[in-house]
């Protein structure tokens, strides 16, 4: 038997989840993610590694931009297959889809006016990747699977989708490879998610795997204590209450929102916080959240119960959602606290730049952050401890309280990955570790190594042999 695994994006980075299976004459694409790290994002314009057209079949993990995100530009560049994924990620995606394209599209406009007004060229071209009709043109190559049913997607390749729980309909894939009476498992990991998380189930494991394609986001840390994080929202909201301030939460629309309305509605039923007025301040988590309620089914146990005895924590009584713009603008004239979750999560965009521009020159709000930050974010300069910051073209004090909690999180810490991957029982021909910084993945691989396994961390265009 022979097949080979190419790895075109997160191999050695985080972003641009790519990875080309060749097999008995077939190419299938796991994953079709955009880079989205500054220093890498030039590989989402160079030609693809092969031409679209030869590809039969992408799978998707989930509707991360980062898995799903260069989809659009696959399509328009002549990839004619289907696209498997389940239910919730094809909805999730094309909402996720949709907004990409429309940040790409201001991109492109906005630089293009610059760079007139500047008199230069750009190292890219001013065009958008890709454009809302190119989203739209590829959902209808969605094929919508159901997860734990085997599922022929090109002459001998088998997928099944596992629950993965990470984000709402996020799966671990496991690919059996079948020829001439012979047979390989390669189990793809996508993002592993983590166990006793509310809303979503534990992630599925695996007993056996020939080859394991596996993440490494935060193979070199540990979360806080998930029980940590309900005091902690509860102290911020309590003292900013005590103070007369607003809670500013940015945050990602898809997960992160949801786990968050979770979080203040278990804090509303055991009164451990006042019913003060909570805005859904973005159309994005908006459209999102009405996903999460039409797919109660990939709910755990705990979550269905909460709806079975009718508190859905997704429409509690002091919850408010705001699409419009209209309604956002009304939030500031509320007196008294209010608790505000908008986006974008890292703040470099959206209706959150509004709410933080009324919020933090005030000593009684908080900011509370949920979330990475990456480099080069407002974000990132809030919480690390700029005395000021441009917000909107104008320079604010930062007077507000700022608190970040890092237990949000929807990947599996060090402990968790390890935890995933000791169910299984044998030895895998080789371990390849993805998806991670330099750093997290060779320390990830070293652990990993403890187990006499064959570990390895391929670099960006590796092509390895699995026979
Ligand atoms: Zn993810």
């Amino acid at each position: 038997m022979e097949a080979t695994l190419t790895f075109l994006g997160a191999a050695r980075n985080v972003t641009g989840s790519r990875y080309l299976l060749e097999f008995g004459g077939s190419r299938i694409l796991v994953d079709c993610g955009l880079y989205q790290e500054r220093e890498f994002l030039e590989r989402n314009w160079e030609p693809f590694a092969v031409p679209p057209a030869s590809i039969s079949a992408v799978l998707l993990t989930h509707a991360h931009l980062d898995h799903c995100g260069f989809l659009p530009k696959l399509v328009r560049e002549g990839f004619k297959g289907k696209v498997y994924c389940t239910q919730a990620s094809a909805e999730i995606a094309e909402i996720a889809l949709l907004d990409s394209a429309h940040i790409l599209m201001e991109d492109a406009k906005y630089k293009k006016r610059r760079h007139a007004r500047e008199g230069r060229k750009a190292p890219y071209p001013e065009v958008p990747l890709y454009t809302d009709e190119d989203a739209r043109i590829s959902f209808h190559r969605f094929r919508r699977c159901r997860f734990d049913r085997r599922l022929e997607v090109a002459q001998g390749v088998y997928v099944t989708f596992r629950d993965a729980g990470h984000i709402l309909g996020a799966a671990h894939l496991k690919i059996d490879l079948e020829q001439d009476g012979e047979q390989r498992t390669i189990v793809f990991s996508g993002d592993i998610g983590r166990w006793h998380r509310p809303i979503l189930k534990d992630p599925a494991v695996f007993e056996e795997a020939d080859y394991l394609v596996m993440e490494s986001t935060y193979g070199d840390r540990l979360h806080e204590d998930p029980e940590d994080l309900d005091t902690m929202v509860e102290d911020v909201i309590l003292s900013t209450k005590r103070r007369g301030g607003n809670v500013v939460i940015p945050s990602f629309a898809i997960g992160r929102a949801q786990d968050l309305l979770y979080c203040l509605n278990h804090l509303f039923l055991e009164d451990r916080i006042p019913h003060i007025m909570v805005f859904m301040d973005s159309p994005m988590a908006i459209r999102v959240t009405e996903v999460f309620r039409r797919h109660r089914e990939l709910f755990d146990r705990e979550a269905r119960h909460l709806i079975d005895e009718g508190n859905s924590p997704f429409s509690f009584p002091s919850l408010k959602m705001t699409p419009t713009s209209h309604d956002s603008k009304a939030i500031n004239y509320i007196r008294g606290t209010v608790i505000i979750i908008a986006g974008s999560g890292m703040c470099t965009g959206g209706r959150i730049k509004h709410h933080l521009a009324n919020n933090i020159d005030r000593p009684e709000s908080t900011v509370l952050f949920v979330g990475y930050q990456a480099e080069g974010t407002l974000g990132r300069e809030i919480v690390d401890g700029k005395k000021q910051v441009r917000i909107l073209g104008k320079v604010h004090p930062v007077k507000a309280h700022i608190v970040q909690v890092h237990g949000f999180s929807a990947h599996a810490d060090r402990e968790e990955l390890l935890k995933w991957v000791s169910a299984i029982k044998q030895p895998p021909r080789r371990v390849f570790v993805t998806h991670g910084e330099p750093e997290a993945s060779r320390t990830f691989a070293a652990a990993l190594r403890k187990k006499e396994w064959d570990v390895y961390v391929p670099e960006y265009g590796l092509t390895a042999r699995l026979d």
